[in-house]
C-alpha cells in the first residue's frame, strides 16, 4: 500500500485558516465539550471506533430495519404468531440509557443516583407508589442479569419490542411464570443473530447511503488530525467485510492523497472484540486486504499494509511503541469503548452522542422555559425553607401555649401574663394563616413546575424526556457520559473546527454551595 500521504500545502493553510480562538467562535451543536482537562498536542495517536462514530446511521430507518427482521426472526425461528408483525412498533419508546426490569417486565430511567425515575410497564406508566413497592424497598442490583442496560443506539430497537410486546402478551392473557424474562430472551437472541449472521449486514451493505450518514467533512478532520503529525487508528468490533464497505462509502475519494479510506490509518483493527480488547489477552491475526481471509503466522508488528483482527491493548502499546495518555480513543459506547479504558487504562477518550445534536437544538429552543422552570425551582425551594421555619415557629408556640395551659391548671406554678398570652394567641394565629397561604402557593407553584416540566420534558421524548437529564439531576448515562468521558461531541467531524493541538479545558464545576 502506498506510503503515509505527505500533508499538502493546502490542507495547511486550511488549518490555519479555520483554526478557532474561542470556544465561542463554534455554534454551540458543533462544539467539543470537556468534561476533563485534555491537551492535544500531547496526543500522539488517535483511535476511532467504526459504528455511530465515524459511521452515524439514520436512526430512524435503521431501527426500522432492525425490528422488521427480528420480527421475522421471532416468527420463523421462535414460535411467534404472524400477528405480531402488524402492531405499532414507536421509535420514540426508547431512549439510550434506559434499564429493562427483564423480571417484571418494565422499562425505567435512572438519575444519577441510580434512582429509578419514569417507569412504564408494556405502555402503562407505574405509579410513585408502584415504582417505590418494586424499586425502593430494597437495594436493586442493576449489575444482575434481571437487569439490562441500553447505552448502544444499536439497542433502541430492543426496547421498542420489548415494550410492544409487553402489552401485547398481556392482551393474550399468556404471560405466564418467567414469561417477561423469556420475551425479553427472545427479543435479545433474535437481534443478537441479525447482527451475526449478517441478515442485517447484507442489507445495509446493498443500500449503504440509505443507512448510513456520509458526513462531507469527516475525509478533511482526519486529514487535518494527519497533517499535525498524528497517528490514526481504526479499532471496530465490526468485520472486515462489513468494515471495508462502510468506510469505503464514508472516505473513498473524497481527498486525492488518499485513494482509498485505508490511507488514513496507520493501524486498522477489525472484529476487536471490545470490551474484551481491553481487558483480555487475544491473539492479533493478519487479514488479507484483498480476500478478507485470515492470514497465517503470529502478528509481531502493526503494519499500514495489512488489517488485523482481534488483539488487545497490550500488545497494541508494544508494537506501537505509544501508550497510556498520548493515545485518544474516540467512541460511542459508554461500555464497549469508553468505561474500560477509564477503569484499566490511561488512555484518553472522546465520547460521541448522536443524540447530542437534538438535545441541543431542543435546549436551545427552549432556552426561555428552562430559565422560568429554574426560577420557580429556585422560588419553589425558598418557599418551602419558609413553610419549614413557620411551621417550626407554630409548633413552638403551641407547646408554650400547652404549658401554660398547664400552669393554669396547677396553681403553685407562676402563671402566663394576660398581656404575653393574648400575645401568643395572635401570634399563632397569625402563623398558622400565614403558613396555611404559604402552603397554597407552595401547591400552585409545584403544579406550575409540574406542567412547564411535563412541557420541556415532552419536547425532548414524549415519554422519556431528555437522555442526559431526569428531573433536576443528570441520567444516569448522562452523568456516566460525565465521569467516564473526557471530552463527548455529536460527531467526529466537529473536531475539525479545532486546532489539533488545542488544550481543552473543562469548565470549573460549582458545588451546591457555591451556587
Ligand atoms: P463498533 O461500534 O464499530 O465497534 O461496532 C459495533 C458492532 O457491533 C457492529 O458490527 C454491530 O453490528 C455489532 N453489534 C451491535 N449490537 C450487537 C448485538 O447485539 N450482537 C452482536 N453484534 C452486535
Ligand atoms: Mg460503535
Amino acid at each position: 500500500m502506498a506510503a503515509v500521504p505527505a500533508p499538502d500545502l493546502d490542507a495547511q493553510v486550511n488549518q490555519v485558516l479555520s483554526e478557532v480562538r474561542t470556544e465561542i467562535d463554534v455554534a454551540r451543536r458543533h462544539r467539543v465539550f470537556c468534561n476533563r482537562n485534555l491537551r492535544m498536542d500531547k496526543v500522539e495517536m488517535i483511535g476511532f471506533d467504526m459504528d455511530y462514530t465515524l459511521a452515524l446511521y439514520h436512526q430512524a430507518r435503521m431501527e426500522r430495519l432492525s425490528i422488521e427482521l427480528t420480527l421475522n426472526k421471532l416468527i420463523d425461528g421462535r414460535g411467534y404468531p404472524e400477528e405480531i408483525r402488524h402492531l405499532n412498533y414507536d421509535p420514540q419508546w426508547a431512549i439510550r440509557g434506559l434499564m429493562v426490569d427483564r423480571k417484571l417486565g418494565n422499562v425505567f430511567k435512572l438519575d444519577r443516583h441510580s434512582h429509578v425515575g419514569r417507569c412504564y410497564h408494556g405502555t402503562r406508566k407505574l405509579t410513585p407508589d408502584e415504582r417505590k413497592q418494586f424499586y425502593r424497598s430494597e437495594k436493586v442490583d442493576f449489575g444482575s442479569d434481571r437487569y439490562a442496560w441500553i447505552d448502544t443506539l444499536f439497542g433502541l430497537p430492543e426496547v421498542v419490542m420489548y415494550i410492544t410486546l409487553v402489552d401485547w402478551l398481556e392482551s393474550k392473557g399468556a404471560v405466564g411464570e418467567d414469561g417477561y424474562d423469556k420475551l425479553f430472551g427472545d427479543i435479545r437472541l433474535s437481534i443478537d443473530e441479525a447482527h451475526r449472521d449478517d441478515t442485517l449486514k447484507s442489507v445495509i451493505k446493498k443500500a449503504v447511503p440509505e443507512y448510513i450518514i456520509k458526513d462531507p467533512d469527516l475525509p478533511e478532520t482526519l486529514h487535518k488530525l494527519r497533517s499535525s503529525g498524528k497517528k490514526l487508528f481504526l479499532l471496530t468490533n465490526s468485520l472486515f467485510d462489513y468494515t471495508d464497505v462502510v468506510m469505503t462509502y464514508l472516505l473513498d475519494g473524497a481527498r486525492l492523497p488518499y485513494p482509498s479510506w485505508r490511507h488514513y490509518f496507520d493501524v486498522v483493527i477489525v472484529g476487536g472484540g471490545k470490551p474484551g480488547f481491553f481487558n483480555e489477552q487475544r491473539p492479533f491475526v493478519g487479514i488479507d486486504p484483498h480476500t478478507g481471509r485470515e492470514l497465517p503466522g503470529e502478528v509481531k508488528s502493526l503494519s499500514r499494509d495489512r488489517v488485523y483482527q482481534g488483539g488487545n491493548i497490550v500488545g497494541f502499546e508494544h508494537m506501537t511503541g505509544i501508550r497510556g495518555e498520548n493515545v485518544l480513543y474516540i467512541g460511542d459506547h459508554i461500555y464497549g469503548d469508553i468505561l474500560r479504558l477509564r477503569k484499566g487504562y490511561m488512555w484518553r477518550t472522546a465520547m460521541i452522542i448522536q443524540e447530542l445534536d437534538t438535545e441541543l437544538g431542543v435546549g436551545e429552543r427552549l432556552d426561555g422555559q428552562l430559565r422560568d422552570l429554574e426560577l420557580l425551582d429556585r422560588r419553589r425551594r425558598n418557599l418551602e425553607s419558609e413553610i419549614d421555619f413557620q411551621a417550626l415557629r407554630l409548633k413552638k408556640m403551641q407547646r408554650l401555649f400547652d404549658e401554660a395551659n398547664l400552669a393554669d391548671a396547677d396553681a403553685a406554678t407562676a402563671q402566663l401574663s394576660p398581656h404575653l398570652r393574648s400575645r401568643l394567641e395572635d401570634a399563632k394565629r397569625q402563623t398558622k394563616a400565614a403558613l396555611d397561604s404559604l402552603r397554597d402557593r407552595a401547591r400552585l407553584m409545584a403544579e406550575e413546575c409540574e406542567l412547564l416540566e411535563d412541557a420541556t420534558e415532552r419536547a425532548f421524548n414524549g415519554y422519556w424526556g431528555s437522555v442526559l437529564r431526569e428531573g433536576n439531576e443528570n441520567s444516569r448515562f448522562g452523568e456516566q457520559c460525565g465521569d467516564y468521558a473526557d471530552l463527548y461531541t455529536s460527531r467526529v467531524s466537529n473536531f475539525l473546527a479545532y486546532s489539533p493541538l488545542r488544550y481543552f479545558r473543562a469548565p470549573r464545576r460549582a458545588m451546591p454551595h457555591e451556587i
